[in-house]
């Protein structure tokens, strides 16, 4: 394919201690490079097969063997020992990207789907279930089939804008000239990164199946996009550090950070919850609010109780719990960003309709059946208020669980399971 590959290889060199401290970062070239910088000699890199994969077959993936006939030379890069360290300045960006590709297959299953819903006739409207004469009608109006419409709406919108407000953070921090800022946006982003990974690749995946569902029986034909979107979406969870990997990551060193007395989670708590203390109030969606503010007590408890009995010596706790931790995380930041877009969505729908007059329900309705964009707004204060009341109680759900804790898993007998 061409003249020479550069392996990037984590490895050991003789001597190193054990653990992660003893990794350093190699560069292994297929052939070695000459002092004149010509191709040299092969150096014992080869690659047995490609893999065969459930999904991602436009990106080949392929095994390989190192000191194969003869020894595989590499080149340190960085110090001895730092491999681990080198390889997170790559991670990072990588494990943004890779729940972007979580949100981008649930995004186009979404959109394929609801264009599907649209079109597809089948079963009659609810209102006529007793007449056999009654005309078929198109999916889109059966109450199940919209329920998971707008509940992938809410999910990817929502995923979009952990991963803008994640990236806003990191970009805030490079343009911060106060160092408290720059340091306060840093950790932020830190925080949000395990969350931006796991959470929009897992839940991107429940999205792509959701549209498998909302297709029927074509979604799991192949001719359909859909059921590609969901096994390319499923690596996402796996590659860059598996999720369970993350969610260890975002309670053990993110949320848990003994260094700064966990002030970066204790700043970024204080942010959710000043949108619920200026808005609690607000005459039409003031019940809403207090209950993502319910949510965001939620967490915070349950934060409390795992850290306190780490700090008490029990340092399983939040080894045990830190994945539906994560879940519970990522629902309420976006319940926290799509309660933002609410705001922002009735402000903007209301200068619509005073523009155009529209007073009364009738009035409102048929300006949102022809305008686009007084539709749009009134899609995102649909999406924001059914992400509030159908995601935001699985939180007090994982708090439960938390509370519960339960450590049947950890005492099961391996021949008991
Ligand atoms: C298509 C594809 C492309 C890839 N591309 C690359 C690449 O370009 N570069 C590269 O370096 N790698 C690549 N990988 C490898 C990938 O990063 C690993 O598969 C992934 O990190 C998981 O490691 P593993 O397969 O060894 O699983 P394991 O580490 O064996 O994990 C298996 C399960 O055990 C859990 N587990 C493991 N250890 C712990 C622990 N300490 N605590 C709790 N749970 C744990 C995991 O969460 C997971 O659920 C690729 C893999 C695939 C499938």
């Amino acid at each position: 394919m061409c003249e020479n590959f550069v392996h990037l290889v984590l490895a050991r060199a003789e001597g190193s201690p054990p653990g992660i401290k003893g990794v350093s970062l190699f560069i292994v070239p297929k052939f070695e490079i000459n002092a004149d910088g010509s191709l040299g000699k092969p150096n014992g890199v080869r690659c047995p097969k490609l893999e065969e994969k459930m999904g991602i077959h436009g990106s080949a993936t392929c095994e390989l063997l190192f000191g194969e006939g003869g020894e595989s030379v590499g080149e340190l890069v960085g110090g001895l020992g730092e491999g681990i360290k080198n390889m997170f300045l790559m991670m990072n960006e990588a494990r943004i990207g890779t729940g972007l590709q979580g949100h981008a297959a649930a995004s186009a299953a979404y959109l394929h789907a609801l264009q599907y819903a649209k079109e597809r006739v089948q079963g009659v409207a609810i209102e006529n279930m007793a007449n056999v004469n009654a005309p078929r009608v198109e999916i889109i109006k059966h109450p199940d089939v919209r329920r998971m419409l707008l509940s992938m709406k809410a999910m990817t919108e929502g995923m979009r804008a952990l991963i803008y407000r994640g990236v806003m953070f990191g970009t805030l921090a490079q343009m911060a000239t106060d160092p408290a800022e720059k340091e306060k946006y840093e950790d932020f982003l830190a925080l949000l990164t395990p969350v931006i990974k796991a959470y929009c690749s897992d839940q991107g995946f429940l999205v792509t199946r959701d549209a498998v569902q909302t297709l029927g029986g074509y979604g799991f034909c192949s001719e359909y996009h859909v059921e590609q979107y969901m096994r390319d979406c499923k690596i996402s969870s796996i590659y860059e550090g598996t999720n369970g990997i993350q969610a260890l990551d975002l309670l053990g060193r993110k949320v848990l950070n003994i260094k700064k007395k966990m002030k970066p989670y204790e700043d970024f708590v204080a942010l959710m919850k000043s949108l619920v203390a200026a808005n609690k109030d607000n005459p039409k969606y003031g019940a809403h609010i207090q209950r993502l503010g319910a949510a965001i007590e939620t967490l915070d408890a349950t934060t409390k109780s795992i850290v306190g009995k780490a700090l008490g010596g029990d340092m399983g706790a939040p080894v045990r719990v830190a994945t539906p931790y994560l879940e519970a995380f990522g629902h309420t930041v976006l319940g926290w960003l799509l309660a933002e877009q609410l705001l922002v969505a009735d402000r903007k729908l209301e200068a619509i309709f005073k523009a155009k007059g529209a007073a009364d329900d009738d009035a409102r309705n048929k300006v949102v059946a022809e305008s686009n964009e007084a539709a749009f707004y009134f899609g995102k204060i649909a999406a924001a208020k059914f992400f509030i009341d159908s995601f935001l109680p699985h939180v007090d759900a994982i708090s439960a669980f938390v509370k519960a804790d339960n450590k049947d898993f950890i005492a099961i007998p391996e021949n008991a399971f």
